[in-house]
C-alpha cells in the first residue's frame, strides 16, 4: 500500500531508532523513507527496524530498508 508523505507518519516512523540510522541521515533530517525517496547518505546496513513501525503495520508494508530501496 502506497504510504502517505504526511506529517502523522512522519512523527511514527521509527527510523531515528534504528542502528542504521546514521549521523548523516539525521544531520539531513531523513526518515519516512518507505513514503518518499531512498537515502543520499552513504551508510552500513546495521539492521533495520520497519517490522516493528506503525507505520509499516498500517499500510501493510513488508519490505525492510527503505532507506536503501526508497518508496514502494
Ligand atoms: S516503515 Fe520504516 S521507513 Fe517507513 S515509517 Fe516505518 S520505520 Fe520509517
Ligand atoms: S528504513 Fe529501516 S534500515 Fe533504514 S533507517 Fe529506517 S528502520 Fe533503519
Amino acid at each position: 500500500m502506497k504510504v502517505p508523505d504526511t506529517k502523522d507518519n512522519l512523527m511514527r516512523c521509527i527510523c531515528m531508532n534504528c542502528p542504521t540510522h546514521n549521523d548523516c541521515m539525521k544531520e539531513r533530517k531523513q526518515g519516512l523513507f518507505c513514503a518518499r525517496t531512498k537515502s543520499d547518505c552513504e551508510f552500513e546496513k546495521q539492521g533495520c527496524i520497519c517490522g516493528e513501525c506503525p507505520v509499516a503495520a498500517d499500510y501493510r508494508l513488508s519490505r525492510m530498508y527503505y532507506c536503501e530501496i526508497g518508496g514502494e
